[in-house]
Formats: C-alpha cells, structure tokens, sequence
C-alpha cells in the first residue's frame, strides 16, 4: 500500500509549484463568499489541464464547480473553498499589521491553501487511479461561500453528496491534528422593519418606529434565551439603527439574527421562535417587516472510523521541516498576539495528551507546531460552525487541520493573511494534500475500512437529513 501511496504523494511533489502557485493568485484574488468568479475559473483552468473532467455552475451556483476523474466506485469526494474576508487585506510575509490594499479583503481563514491543497490532494489520487488502473473515480468539488452563504449547504439541497462513497477534507490551523467531533449548527436570518417616519416631538402619534420594533424583538429574544436548550446561541447584529436623527421617527430597521444548535433540527425549531417574536414586534409597534433568509448550516456528523484512518496517515506521511528563516519569520509573528486556551483538541480532554503537547512546544513557547497532535478519541462539540456538516450527512466525511499558521495564532486574523502566501503555509498545504490523497487510497484499497466508516455513518446521522435552507431559497452573495 505503501508504495501505491508515494505514487499520488510524487505526484504532488513534482507539480508542486502548479499548486503553491494556484494558492497563491487565489491569496491575490482575495474574493468574498460566492462572488469568487476568478478564483473559480481559474481552479476550473487548472483542472483541465491537470486532465479532470470539469463541470461549472453545479447545483445552480456561479462558482461551484467540480473535477472528475476515473470511473466506477468508490467514488470519493475531496472539498475545497477559496473565498476570504472583507477588511483583512495585508501584505504577505510582513510580522506587522500592514494593508496591502486599504479596505481590501484578505485569506485569514487560509481558504486559498484549502483549496489549492485539497486539489493537489486529488490530482494525487488521480495519478495513483491512473498508474494502478484500481476502479474507482474522484471528485475534487469547489465549493464557495463558506465564510457567508453556507455553499455547501445549497449543494446538499440538491442532493449532490449522495452518490459518494466519503468526503475528505481539510483545513489550514496551527497545529496538525484531526479534526474530530461535531460542531454546531447555524441559520442566519435578516428581518427588515417598516414603519412611518413623522416629527418625533411634533407628530409622534402618527409615527411607527421600525428601531422600537427591532428593540422590542431583541428583548424578546433576550427572554427566549433562558428557554433554549444550553448548546443553543442566538447572536444578533443591528445592521440598520433607522439614521442618526432622535428627533425623527426611525421608518426603517434591520436586524440580523445567527441562531446556533447542536442539531440543526432544534436549530430550525428556535428559529421558528425567533419568528414569532419578530411578529410580536411589529404587531406590538404597528409595523411590518420583511424576513430575508441569508444562510444555514447543520452541526458535523462525526465518524470515528474515518477518524482513525485519516490520524495513521497524518502520523505516516512525512512532516514538514523548517528553515531557519522560517523559525524566525514564525517567531516574530506569534510576538505580535497572545495565545490562549489549549493546543489540539486531545489537550483539552486527557492529561497524558496536554503533557505529551507541552513537551513538545516546550510548554507552548515554540512558535510553530511541527508534530502531530494526539487523537482524541472521545466527544467533542465545538460550539462554532461550518458547511461541511451538510455535506457530512450525506456521506461519511472526515476533515484534517494541518499547521501553517504559528502556535496559537488568532483565527480570521492579518497574521494568517500574511503567513497564507509563506513557504511555511505551503508546506502545511503539501502536507495536508499527501495525507487526503493517502487517506483516499486506504478507501479504495480497503473496503472493509470503507464499509465500517458506512456503517458507522447510516448509525450517527439518525432520522437523516434535514436541510437548513428552504426548498425556494438559493445562494446569494449578500451585501449588508
Ligand atoms: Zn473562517
Ligand atoms: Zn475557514
């Protein structure tokens, strides 16, 4: 197996360049969620002329695409993003805060090292289908909007991860470890209040203010807050306060709500509520108001097979080592922030693991993390969110973090925008492409491996899937 292995991993090795080049214009794109139209086009490009079978505007979405190759099963899918953040535009390699283009975006969550890594990973096992003529086909699917607009989750509407076998993928962190457990799930809605404008002191009682409802929405919520079930989080955002004029009655204001479960059936649920207290707003100030549905995304269904299996081939494909000038680059960047909690998801449970990482970072003093962490093996929820759950309830899905970024580094920060165009974040890119590639291997080759990670799925996943986004709602890229 070995040997079938360093097949896919050569293969990136020698086409290395065509892959921390592609992370590298996507980096300098710098496009916001589902508005990706260069970065997608250019990934499209690169998989044509890597010999993948490319379909553009999957599932109705601009910027979704995918890469095929090979034929029959197993079929396995390899997800990748590429969309950044708005206000994180920042010189690449610098240890200071300094923008590249003022009021620019920038990669602070590494989805230009996802993407292009999770490619590589594919055209890996793309040249191992090819050389060893095993059945099987591979999917490199890009997938946009994961900051903003639940991509994925639109995808899964339409059913698209159904016929797969399993879904690998990754994500750029400070450490290499995988990424087990479950997360929670999230549904974003905009409502827009309307009212009638008048002189606050002259006219008030012909006034209906849209600010009063969305106040009295928020304490309503407030109260709701002591009814929810403890995994629950509803945060709001007042996008729109109605102008900056007290002695006007406020005709217009908006008010974003993010309501977070464990399950995205209670999710769902304590979103139906948040509704009725924005009813109870408008019918308590004599409003109305517009719901905008922006986004939604269900927790991470874990499989602990997969788990297994993606840990073995983080432990056996070679790690990356460090120059010195990338000690000292990593250095004087983890100088500019101040880390806190736990290193690795295994360090936050078990003692034996939190010693076994301390003496490795040398009580966290070491500034980048060129080890791989411990597998937890027991639960773990982690209370933030992504897309990747809706793809996880439609096949047996596995992620891996890979280190890139310095220890403790603040996620969607200038620091990781800046180390994102490094060779310290290629490597970690390489690295997490070979482990994938030798983690689909496994699949292809072991199918006992791949039916229990079924098995093991058809039992976690419950009553099934239950889509957070609304039969008549599709991606948008949203302006607020
Ligand atoms: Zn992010
Ligand atoms: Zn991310």
């Amino acid at each position: 197996m070995q040997t079938k292995k360093q097949i896919a991993i050569s293969a990136i090795d020698n086409n290395k360049s065509t892959f921390t080049d592609l992370s590298d214009r996507i980096w300098e794109y710098a496009e916001l969620s589902l508005k990706e139209f260069k970065s997608a086009e250019d990934y499209c490009k690169t998989l044509e002329s890597l010999g993948f079978e490319v379909e553009r505007n999957v599932a109705g979405i601009p910027t979704a695409f995918l890469g095929k190759y090979g034929s029959g099963g197993p079929v396995i899918g390899i997800l990748g993003e590429y969309d950044a953040l708005s206000g994180l535009s920042q010189v690449g390699g610098a240890s200071e805060r300094c923008e590249l283009t003022k009021g620019g975006s920038g990669h602070g969550c590494g989805h230009n090292l996802l993407g292009a890594g999770a490619l590589a990973a594919a055209y890996g096992v793309k040249e191992y289908l090819k050389s060893t003529a095993q059945p099987g086909t591979v999917i490199f699917y890009g997938t946009p909007g994961e900051e903003g607009g639940a991509g994925k989750a639109f995808m899964a509407k339409e059913g698209i991860w159904y016929g797969l076998d399993a879904a690998i993928t990754w994500h750029p962190f400070d450490v290499n470890e995988v990424a087990v457990g479950t997360c929670n799930s999230c549904i974003q809605v905009l409502y827009k209040y309307k009212g009638v404008a008048s002189h606050a002191a002259g006219d008030p009682e012909h006034g209906r203010s849209a600010l009063d409802a969305v106040e009295l929405m928020n304490v309503g919520v407030q109260y709701l807050r002591e009814h929810t079930k403890d995994d629950a989080r509803i945060h709001y955002a007042i996008i729109d306060g109605g102008g900056a004029s007290p002695n006007v009655v406020q005709p217009t204001a908006s008010v974003l709500y993010m309501v977070r479960s464990k399950m995205v059936k209670d999710a769902l649920a304590l979103q139906a509520r948040v509704d009725k207290i924005a009813d109870g707003a408008a019918l308590m100030t004599e409003t109305s108001y517009e719901r905008v549905f922006i986004d939604g995304c269900s927790n991470t269904v874990p499989n602990a097979t997969l788990e297994a299996l993606a840990y073995e081939n983080m432990k056996a494909v070679e790690l990356p080592s460090y120059t010195e000038e990338e000690w000292a680059l990593a250095e004087a960047m983890k100088a500019t922030y101040d880390s806190h909690g736990e290193l690795s998801i295994a360090a936050q449970y078990d003692k034996t693991a939190r010693a076994e990482i301390n003496a490795l970072t040398d009580g966290g003093k070491r500034a980048l993390n060129d080890f791989v962490a411990p597998l937890h093996k027991g639960y773990h929820f982690s209370p933030g969110s992504t897309d990747v759950g809706d793809v996880s309830y439609q096949t047996p899905t596995v992620q891996v973090y890979t280190a890139c970024y310095t220890s403790g580094a603040p996620g969607h920060s200038w620091q990781n925008v800046s180390l994102g165009k490094t060779s310290i974040a290629h490597k970690g890119m390489l690295y997490a492409a070979k482990v994938l590639a030798s983690l689909a291997i496994d699949l292809y080759e072991d199918p006992d491996t791949l039916a229990a990670a079924k098995a093991e799925f058809a039992e976690n996943i419950g009553d099934g899937y239950v889509c957070p986004i609304p039969e008549n709602e599709f991606a948008k890229a949203i302006e607020l």
